[in-house]
């Protein structure tokens, strides 16, 4: 039944990560897992998924609530807050200044406090910002179950709207990426119609390197690039890389932008809009990394 119902449910509190990969390995089929809830508890209350046996997670914060470098890495845990994510080093590293957007387009305060990292990626859901950001780190995401655990690029846990590459026994735990070099940074712009409760229309991300003015490295994600989950623009990417970084070569860029991008339309925004849209922010997400590289912000 859809529309608005009181459903009946029953919660399982886990006292360790060891207990909920139990409870996952045992009756991982019937288990929906909730992190800050801000997304499932939505669907819920509608009815558009139903709830059997919810695994609480957030008794697991203890263990998988942080953002280290370790080894070369950025980790942040599955249990990791918005709001954490900005008041970690990373918002003080010009690199990351990537999560400094991130955390001023997200949402509302109340949210960015409840609001998981693990739980951004489980949505898989195109306006997912934390995943549109981390994909142009080329971040991976590490599954755990009770048999073990295996790394799973970003771009590859996606399979449909709301449909996640993980097995019923397993749950997200970390996310990493590789440390940046120095003359690398991130932005991430959206548009929205007012800020706080609205969908986006779109949201782009982008990470570039420079060597002088050449593009040495370039990641460019949308909420969408086709597939109704966010992607990677590849193709624009690789005509950017090696070329010196000018107005001239973003326009042109528009072009293999244009063709590899498909987008839908809606009562929303018309296709042709998002495109449109979906250019000018990748262009401005591009020069706002440059003058952060310089020592801007
Ligand atoms: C008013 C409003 C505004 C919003 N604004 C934004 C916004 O600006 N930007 C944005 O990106 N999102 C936004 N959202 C969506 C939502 O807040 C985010 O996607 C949030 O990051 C979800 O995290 P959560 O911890 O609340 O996830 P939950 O709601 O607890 O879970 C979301 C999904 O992920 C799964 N999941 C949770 N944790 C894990 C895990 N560790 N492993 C595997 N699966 C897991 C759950 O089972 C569920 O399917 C908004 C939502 C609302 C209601």
């Amino acid at each position: 039944m859809r529309g608005w119902g009181i459903q009946r449910f029953n919660v399982y509190i886990p006292s360790s990560l060891e207990d909920a990969l139990k409870v996952l390995s045992e009756k991982g089929s019937e288990v929906t897992l909730l992190a800050g809830g801000t997304d499932v508890l939505v669907l819920a209350r509608t009815n558009i998924v139903k709830l059997k046996l919810v695994l609480d997670l957030w008794p697991l914060r203890k263990e998988l609530s942080y953002v280290k470098k370790e080894d070369g890495y950025i980790k942040i845990g599955a249990l990791t807050t918005i709001d954490e994510i900005y008041n970690s080093f990373l918002t003080k590293d010009r690199r990351y200044y990537g999560f400094h957007d991130l955390y001023w387009n997200f949402g509302t305060p109340y949210l960015r406090n409840l609001a998981t990292a693990g739980g951004n990626i489980g949505t898989a859901h195109p306006l997912s910002d934390l995943s549109i950001l981390l994909l142009t780190l080329g971040a991976e995401v590490k599954l755990t179950s009770i048999s073990g655990e295996r790394w799973v690029p970003l771009e590859k846990m996606f399979l449909d709207i709301r449909r996640l590459n993980r097995r019923p026994d397993e749950m997200i735990t970390e996310i990493r990426f590789r440390e940046t070099p120095e003359n690398s940074s991130t932005a991430l712009m959206k548009l929205d119609r007012r800020k706080g409760h609205a969908m986006g229309y779109i949201v782009t991300a982008a990470y570039m390197a420079l060597e002088g003015d050449t593009i040495a490295n370039v990641r460019i994600a949308f909420d969408s690039t086709g597939k109704p989950y966010p992607g990677r623009a590849y193709k624009t990417e690789e005509f950017l890389r090696g070329k010196e970084l000018s107005l001239e070569t973003i326009r042109e860029a528009y072009n293999v932008l244009e063709k590899e991008m498909t987008r839908i339309s809606d009562y929303r925004a018309p296709a042709e809009y998002r495109v449109d849209l979906s250019k000018v922010l990748m262009k401005r997400c591009l020069l706002l990394i440059k003058s952060r590289i310089e020592g801007g912000v």
